[in-house]
């Protein structure tokens, strides 16, 4: 396996970086690599490289313990090798002398966790949804009840290992006599020998599967959020417990929204006698529309704040806001009667304001009729 990266740099980030900066880079570098969207052969790898590197650095007690030791074993306490990991001593007694074959063959193990990645709608990461999904995943045969041997019969001890699973192989070396444990090759380390496989399975004990689920999607989840269905995994050996699901989720983007976190953006076109004179315009919202007054006199590039119509907050109350950016759009396709109103407007702004109040005034309100409806 390759060396891994530095979080911070797969992230292009310095080591102080705040959590703003982990979550924006984030963001930015997951829709780069996505998959669904970047054809490059190596957008996957990246993806899942980023993806790893934001669920620890966002996270500050994975953040820290990663600032001390640096990388730590994915696996570890993870499931992923069968829910077997006990650490202690034992594991560098196998790692020096090859071992690997310590644990009881018999012991029930716990199954493997899978992972399902969900794409979903703007609005239903918003508003949360759910969803019936069919994932493929290893399940204990039901003919044998995971057996692997026929019914009416059972699997029985192996006679060569005596159920233990190892074969001690001796090897005289120039530091003395070395006992390596290395798996029975009569039973593959399983201890057990099936004589009456099973015809379902083949004496496997397990069946690929395709499984219907229901899932729940709480409102306010964000783009690469995890939702971890216990049990709902593979299923476990020897009557171990099952392992976990987790549900990964994409979110698409949205024509007009934009969404950062908890708020809102979106950019609204205003032509510029509505700038100038002010107005009330209707804006949408995630829910409904809304009203907006927009003062006179208003510059292109304001942001106008609509508080409490964002994204519902997944943890805690509230939601965020929706930030409404204006955008003063001039014309470029003018009527005889605009362009005189214009060249009238532009010569009054020669003389001082009051000089004139009145016929200026009247001015904006022929302008205001004269471009209404663009
Ligand atoms: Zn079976
Ligand atoms: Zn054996």
């Amino acid at each position: 396996m390759a060396e891994k990266r530095d979080y911070y740099e797969v992230l292009g980030l310095d080591r102080d970086a705040s959590g703003d900066d982990i979550r924006k880079s984030y963001r930015k570098l997951a829709r780069q690599y996505h998959p669904d969207v970047n054809k490059e052969s190596d957008a996957e790898q990246k993806f899942k490289e980023v993806k790893e590197a934001y669920d620890t650095l966002s996270d500050d007690q994975k953040r820290a313990t990663y600032d001390r030791y640096g990388h730590v074993d994915p696996n570890q306490g993870f499931g992923g090798g069968g829910g077997d990991f006990n650490g202690g001593f034992g594991d560098i007694f196998d790692m020096f002398f090859g071992g690997g074959g310590r644990r009881d063959p018999n012991a029930p193990q716990r199954g493997n966790d899978l992972q399902y990645t969900m794409t979903i709608d703007f609005k239903e990461a918003v508003f949360g949804v759910e969803k019936d999904i069919t994932i493929p995943r290893t399940e204990n045969c039901d003919t044998c009840d995971g057996s692997g041997a026929k019914p009416g019969t059972r699997p029985e001890t192996c006679t060569i290992c005596r159920g233990t699973g190892q074969q001690e192989v001796a090897q005289n070396t120039p530091f003395g006599r070395i006992v390596n444990r290395r798996a029975c090759t009569n039973c593959s380390g399983t201890g057990k020998v099936i004589k009456d496989r099973c015809s379902t399975c083949g004496g496997a004990g397990k069946v690929k599967k395709q499984r219907k689920l229901h899932v729940k999607i709480p409102a306010g989840v964000d783009e690469g959020a995890q939702i971890r269905m216990s049990g709902e995994g593979e299923s476990g050996t020897r009557g171990g417990p099952p392992g976990d699901l987790y549900i990964v989720l994409r979110v698409k983007s949205h024509d007009f929204f934009e969404r950062d976190g908890d708020d809102i953006y979106c950019e609204v076109p205003l032509n510029f006698v509505q700038a100038a004179l002010g107005d009330e315009i209707e804006i949408p919202t995630l829910t409904e529309k809304v009203k907006l007054k927009i003062p006179a006199g208003t510059q292109t590039g304001t942001y106008f704040r609509l508080k409490g119509k964002g994204v519902p907050k997944l943890r805690g109350y509230g939601q965020g806001d929706q930030h409404v950016k204006v955008t003063v759009v001039t014309p470029t396709k003018l009527s005889d009667e605009q362009k005189e109103l214009l060249r009238q407007f532009a010569g009054d702004s020669l003389k001082s304001p009051s000089q004139d109040q009145e016929h200026h005034e009247s001015i904006f309100d022929r302008m205001k009729k004269a471009f209404r409806g663009e």
